[in-house]
C-alpha cells in the first residue's frame, strides 16, 4: 500500500452542482464541503478584494449578478461562435471576459479538491473526473485541461452515465456475475440540464447504446415556474426560497414561503402544496418523457427489454418526474437507493479507486466504455467521404486503411480529417489537415499510404499517414480544435445522412466515373500547386496563420483535393 499520499478522487463536475467522493474502507464515501452539504454549487464569484467559489458564490449571486459566473460547463471546449453558446450568453448576467471557461471550471475544481484533502488531511494529487456522454473532443480535452490548471492529474474522464451505471454495479452487483446481457437506462435530471442515456452492459463491459436529452430543461426551470407564479419580476431572494420550498416538497405535502422585505420593506409569505407545484411544472415534466421514447428509439429496442432504470440528477427526487417515468416503463422499480445528486461522483471514485489500484476485485472487472457519436475518417478523390472510423465504435480504438496517389509522380498528398455521416466529405465537420509529402515519384495507384486513426480513452484523436516505401511519416492530433459538433448539431448530421442517403449513393457512384476521364493537363496544375506552395511553406516558417490558412485554401481550390484514392 502506498504510503502517505491520499487516494484518487472521484469528481462529478456538474452544470449547477458538483460533487466529490472517495472509495474508503471498502465502501464510497460522499465527501462533504466546509458548509457540511454533499453537494457544491457550480459557481464562482468576485469582488474588488475576494473570490468566493461553491455556496458562497451562490449566496452573494443576487446582490453581485455581473461577477457572479455559473454554468461554465455549457461553455468548456466550445467555440464563441457555437449557436448555443450564442444563445446561453444573451440569458447570463455576467460578463465573462477575463476568465477562459477552463480556468472557471478549474477554480471549481480546486475547490472539490480542497473539500476532499479537508476531509483525508493529506494533498490529493490524482482524481477520475465525469462529463456528459455527448462531450465531444475537444469539451473533454478542456475539462482535463481544467483539472491540470487546478493541480489536478487527471487519470481519466468518463462520462456520467456510465459513472452512474458503475456505482450501481457495486451496490447490487449489476455489472458482473450476471452473464447475459442487460439494457439499463440513466435518465439524469439535474439543475440545467436533463440526459438520458441507454446502456447495454454485458459481463462486465459498459456500452453507451443512445443517448438523448434537453440542454435546457432541468431543476431551475421548475424553480423559474414556481417564481413566476409568486411575483412577475423574479427576484433571486425569492428563486432560492423557491428551489428550498421546491427540495421541502419532494418530502412533505405542503411548505410555506417567508423572505422579510422582499421588495420596499413589504415582508413576503406565502404557502405552496405539492399538487400545486406539479400543476405549475406538469408539462415540462411530461416533456422529460420525450427524450426517454427517443432514446429507445434510437437504439431500435423495445421499453419492455430495458431491465434497470436508473434515477441520477437532483431533480429526479421530485415524486412525481419519478411516478411519470414508472409509469411509462409499466411500473417497474427504479433504481434509487444512491443518492441522485452524488450517484455520478460515487461511480467516479469507484473508477479512481480501480485506476489507483485500490479498488476491490470487483470493482477491478469492470471496464468502461465509450462510443464515437459520429464517424471519422478522411477525404479521398471527388470529396469522397472514407471512414475509418464508424460511428458508435466503442474507444478506445485504432483502425487502420490504406491509399494511395490518384494521380502519376504525386509527391505530397493532403489529408483532410473529418467527423460526420454524409458520403461527400464537404458535408461534413472538418477537425484538421495534414500533409505527407516525401514520396518518391511514381505512376499513381502504386505507392503504398498506411492511415492510421488512434482514437484514446479520453476521445483525443490522432491521425498518422505513412508512405510504406520510404516511412516517411506524418501526422495531426485533433484535441485543441475547438470547433467540433453540439450534440444538437450531431443529431441533425445523422438525421441528415438518413435524409440525403439516396443523393449520397449517386455521388460515389458520380465521383468514381468523373475520376477516370480527368485529363492529365489537370494533373499538372495538381502539381505545380503542390510544389509552389510546399515552396512557400518552408521559406514562411514563421509566417501568420491567416497567411497560411489562404495559402492552403488556394492550394486547395486548385487541387480540389483529388490526391488520394482508397487502395483496393
Ligand atoms: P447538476 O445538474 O449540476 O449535475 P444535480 O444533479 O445536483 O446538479 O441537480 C441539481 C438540481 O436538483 C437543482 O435544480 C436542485 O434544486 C434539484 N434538487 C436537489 N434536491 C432536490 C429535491 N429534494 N427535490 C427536488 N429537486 C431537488
Ligand atoms: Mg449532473
Amino acid at each position: 500500500m502506498a504510503g502517505k499520499s491520499a487516494p484518487a478522487i472521484g469528481i462529478d463536475l456538474g452544470t449547477t452542482y458538483s460533487c466529490v467522493a472517495v472509495w474508503e474502507h471498502d465502501r464510497v464515501e460522499i465527501i462533504a464541503n466546509d458548509q457540511g452539504n454533499r453537494t457544491t454549487p457550480s459557481y464562482v464569484a468576485f469582488t474588488d478584494t475576494e473570490r468566493f467559489v461553491g455556496d458562497a458564490a451562490k449566496n452573494q449571486a443576487a446582490i453581485n449578478p455581473v461577477n457572479t459566473i455559473f454554468d461554465s460547463k455549457r461553455l468548456i471546449g466550445r467555440k464563441y461562435t457555437d449557436p448555443s453558446v450564442e444563445y446561453d450568453l444573451k440569458l447570463w448576467p455576467f460578463k465573462e471576459k477575463q476568465f477562459a471557461p477552463e480556468e472557471i471550471s478549474a477554480m471549481i475544481l480546486t475547490k472539490m479538491k480542497e473539500v476532499a484533502e479537508a476531509y483525508l488531511g493529506l494533498p490529493v494529487k490524482n482524481a477520475v473526473i465525469t462529463v456528459p456522454a455527448y462531450f465531444n473532443d475537444s469539451q473533454r480535452q478542456a475539462t482535463r485541461d481544467a483539472g491540470a490548471i487546478s493541480g489536478l492529474n487527471v487519470l481519466r474522464i468518463i462520462v456520467e452515465p456510465t459513472a452512474a451505471a458503475i456505482a450501481y454495479g457495486l451496490d447490487k452487483e449489476l455489472l458482473i456475475n450476471t452473464g447475459g446481457q442487460k439494457n439499463v437506462l440513466i435518465f439524469d435530471l439535474g439543475g440545467g440540464t436533463f440526459d438520458v442515456s441507454l446502456l447495454t452492459i454485458e459481463k462486465s463491459m459498459v456500452d453507451v447504446k443512445a443517448v438523448g436529452g434537453d440542454t435546457h430543461l432541468g431543476g431551475e426551470d421548475f424553480d423559474n415556474r414556481m417564481v413566476n407564479h409568486f411575483v412577475q419580476a423574479a427576484l433571486r431572494r425569492l428563486r432560492s426560497a423557491c428551489e428550498r420550498a421546491k427540495r421541502i416538497l419532494s418530502s412533505i405535502h405542503q411548505t410555506s414561503i417567508e423572505i422579510d422585505a422582499l421588495f420596499e420593506g413589504i415582508d413576503f409569505q406565502s404557502t405552496i402544496t405539492r399538487p400545486r407545484f406539479e400543476e405549475l411544472n406538469m408539462d415540462l415534466f411530461r416533456q422529460c418523457m420525450e427524450p426517454v421514447e427517443s432514446c429507445l428509439r434510437d437504439a431500435k429496442m423495445d421499453k419492455h427489454s430495458v431491465q434497470d432504470i436508473v434515477l441520477v440528477g437532483g431533480s429526479t427526487r421530485i415524486p412525481k418526474v419519478q411516478q411519470l417515468l414508472q409509469d411509462f416503463f409499466n411500473g417497474k422499480t427504479l433504481c434509487k437507493s444512491i443518492n441522485p445528486d452524488e450517484a455520478v461522483a460515487y461511480g467516479a471514485a469507484v473508477q479512481a479507486a480501480i485506476l489507483d489500484g485500490r479498488g476491490n476485485q470487483k470493482a477491478l472487472d469492470i471496464a468502461i466504455m465509450d462510443v464515437t457519436p459520429l464517424s471519422l475518417g478522411f477525404e479521398c478523390k471527388g470529396k469522397v467521404m472514407t471512414v475509418v472510423i464508424p460511428r458508435n465504435t466503442t474507444i478506445p480504438t485504432k483502425k487502420e486503411t490504406t491509399c494511395t496517389t490518384a494521380y502519376d509522380n504525386l509527391t505530397h498528398v493532403l489529408f483532410l480529417v473529418y467527423e460526420g455521416e454524409r458520403a461527400r466529405s464537404t458535408e461534413n465537420n472538418l477537425l484538421g489537415r495534414f500533409t505527407l509529402g516525401g514520396i518518391p515519384p511514381a505512376p499513381r495507384a502504386v505507392p503504398v499510404i498506411n492511415v492510421c486513426f488512434d482514437l484514446d480513452a479520453n476521445g483525443i484523436l490522432n491521425v498518422s499517414a505513412e508512405d510504406k516505401n520510404t516511412g516517411q511519416k506524418s501526422r495531426i492530433t485533433i484535441s485543441f480544435d475547438k470547433g467540433r459538433l453540439s450534440r444538437e448539431e450531431i443529431e441533425k448530421m445523422v438525421q441528415a445522412a438518413e435524409k440525403y442517403k439516396f443523393e449520397d449513393e449517386e455521388h460515389k457512384k458520380k465521383s468514381k466515373n468523373i475520376s477516370s476521364s480527368l485529363a492529365s493537363a489537370d494533373m499538372k496544375k495538381i502539381e505545380d500547386a503542390i510544389e509552389d506552395a510546399m515552396q512557400w511553406l518552408d521559406g514562411n516558417q514563421l509566417g501568420e496563420t491567416d497567411e497560411y490558412e489562404d495559402k492552403m485554401k488556394e492550394l486547395e481550390s486548385i487541387t480540389e483535393r483529388l490526391m488520394i484514392t482508397k487502395k483496393d
